[in-house]
């Protein structure tokens, strides 16, 4: 099963989320934002374990809950050849 790290933006404290998905991921899937400070709550479509701009929909199946671990929160943005580098590792089963 192959997991990925998706990167997305916490709309509340505007820091970056890198959590590890599978891509079985598909459905409603209330992601937590890593920062300590914010938990802030995003209510997401997740389809084939990448996080959509979607928020939930009727038609599709509730998922899990994800807390996302401090560890891969950043205020700021990553370089994208830092996140290219963990696919790359992941890819190479390095980092699993
Ligand atoms: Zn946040």
């Amino acid at each position: 099963m192959a997991r990925h790290t998706h990167e997305f933006q916490c709309t509340e404290c505007s820091g970056w989320n890198y959590p590890r998905l599978s891509e079985t991921m598909d459905g409603n899937y209330t992601i937590i934002c890593g920062n300590p400070k914010c938990r802030h709550e995003h209510y997401r479509h997740i389809k084939k374990g990448v996080v959509t701009e979607d928020r939930h929909n009727n038609a599709a199946d509730h998922g899990d809950t994800i807390h996302v671990m401090p560890s891969a929160f950043t205020q700021t943005k990553r370089k994208l050849g830092t996140v290219t580098q963990l696919r790359q590792a992941e890819a190479a089963g390095l980092n699993t």
